[in-house]
């Protein structure tokens, strides 16, 4: 037997699926999607109970150049659940981002960072190093978001010239200008942007050409698919060289065979990231790999 809140509840869930569908659709009530609603629900307290409880931490996944000289990092959010374990941020970002807990999450990163930073800039083998940090839509949106990231480059001392914040073509889906404003009124702080994920997006070159970029970042599915796909060759190739030729970085993820190094070398992206070189890895083996790869630097 079924209550009337019960029905409503469920009549609710239905509704908020087909909502998220895209409105004008219709959704039947199933338990699979009771059960994700709930799951959801739960893993967003478990979040907030971890942002107050700091058990969050970053990964570094090491950025090198041709001669595998560490030029940098990417840092990764790691989640470990008090009863699940790591839970990835394949997960757990998704619900941050509905919840809004992505703003407090993000600002949590950024502050970890230009603590990092500061560090290593104290230590002659990782002062050279820069650290590039995930930002997401809903926290580039908020009023404050540039205030934010000068105050922590202030608090902690780093330089800003070493930090670099990731964007991805989403966040060009509305408002543009102020947008650009935005991220130009950081940039003048000294800090980079890269844009990730390049090449999966709504990219128009027109407003490509407008955006105080540093660096784009051709997207991972087509450096999978760079050796056995003529296509996403086609675009790695083409991402090179439109970024080349804006006066922009470019740097390959997701790199995982020697060979897909290679095609990405020959057509002038030097600079990668990927399981070929390493996984993200905690600080003290991230800084142990850049010890490990000093003399390399030093030959160049
Ligand atoms: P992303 O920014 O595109 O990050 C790259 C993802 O690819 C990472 O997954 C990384 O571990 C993985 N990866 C690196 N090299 C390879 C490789 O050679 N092969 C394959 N198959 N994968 C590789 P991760 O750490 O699970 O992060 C997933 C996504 O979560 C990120 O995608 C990013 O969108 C989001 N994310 C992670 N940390 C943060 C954060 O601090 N803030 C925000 N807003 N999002 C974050
Ligand atoms: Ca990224
Ligand atoms: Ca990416």
């Amino acid at each position: 037997t079924r209550t009337v809140e019960e029905v409503l509840k469920r009549a609710d869930i239905a509704m908020y699926q087909a909502k998220a569908a895209g409105r004008n659709t219709l959704r039947f009530f199933d338990p699979q999607m009771q059960a994700e609603v709930e799951a959801r629900a739960a893993l967003e307290i478990d979040l907030r109970t971890s942002l107050a409880q700091d058990a969050f931490s970053l990964h570094f996944q090491p950025q090198v150049g041709p001669r595998d000289q560490v030029l940098g990092a990417e840092a990764l959010l790691r989640w470990s659940h008090p009863v699940r374990g790591p839970v990835s941020p394949g997960e757990f970002i998704p619900v941050a981002e509905q919840s809004g807990l992505i703003v407090e999450l993000g600002e949590w990163v950024l502050q970890q960072a230009c603590a990092q930073l500061a560090l290593w800039a104290t230590q002659p083998h990782t002062a050279h190093l820069t650290l590039a940090i995930n930002v997401s839509v809903n926290q580039f949106r908020q009023a404050d978001f540039a205030d934010k990231v000068r105050q922590a480059i202030m608090l902690h001392g780093a330089a800003p010239s070493r930090l670099k914040l990731e964007i991805t073509e989403s966040m060009f889906a509305h408002d543009q200008e102020s947008i650009i404003n935005k991220m130009r009124h950081i940039r003048s702080l000294g800090v980079g942007f890269s844009l990730d994920d390049f090449g999966t997006g709504y990219s128009s070159l027109s407003y490509l050409r407008r955006l105080p970029l540093d660096q784009l970042k051709i997207d991972q599915a087509f450096v999978r698919e760079v050796l056995t796909d003529p296509n996403d060759a086609a675009i790695a190739r083409t991402v090179i060289a439109l970024g080349h030729s804006l006066g922009l970085e470019v740097i390959a993820e997701g790199v995982e065979l020697q060979g897909q190094r290679d095609f990405l070398a020959a057509h002038g992206c030097d600079t990668c990231q990927g399981y070929l070189i390493s996984r993200p890895l905690a600080i003290t083996q991230f800084e142990q790999f850049v010890l490990a790869h000093r003399t390399s630097a030093a030959a160049v």
